[in-house]
């Protein structure tokens, strides 16, 4: 697996591995139209929109999904929730709602292997597994 050294601060320095697609995004080499960047995470458009407002937010560093992120580092963890909300805010789909998906291996369907926050919303959604 190579890796790639992102730039930030000292402390907050991580690698990515370059075969995956969301660190790809991560270090600019894949274009995407970004909605927020936090030094520790980054929030952008789903490529293939399922609401009006559908935004993916993700750690820089790269963890498999959230449950392995959550225990590695939950400080990490907490600024991917962060982002979610001030996406969200930045939005406006605070006043109406909207709905925060982790897709988590195989049998949810996760399809790209750098956990991922859906986050949906601008529209009424229906019921969750319909
Ligand atoms: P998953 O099924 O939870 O892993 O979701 C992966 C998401 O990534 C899907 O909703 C895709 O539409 C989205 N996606 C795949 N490639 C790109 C891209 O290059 N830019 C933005 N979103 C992408």
């Amino acid at each position: 697996v190579s890796t790639n050294l992102v730039s930030g601060p000292e402390h907050t320095m991580s690698f990515v591995t370059m075969d995956c697609l969301f660190c790809r995004i991560v270090s600019g080499e894949i274009p995407a139209t970004l909605v927020r960047e936090t030094d520790t995470t980054l929030a952008f458009r789903d490529i293939m929109p399922k609401a009006v407002s559908h935004i993916l937010v993700i750690p820089k560093e790269h963890y498999a999904d959230v449950a392995t992120l959550a225990q590695a580092d939950a400080k990490l963890a907490s600024d991917v929730l962060e982002t979610v909300a001030i996406v969200a805010e930045h939005e406006g789909l605070v006043a109406d709602g909207f709905r925060v998906i982790f897709n988590t291996g195989e049998y949810a369907g996760q399809e790209v292997s750098h956990v991922h926050a859906h986050v949906l919303g601008g529209e009424p959604l229906g019921p969750m597994l319909a």
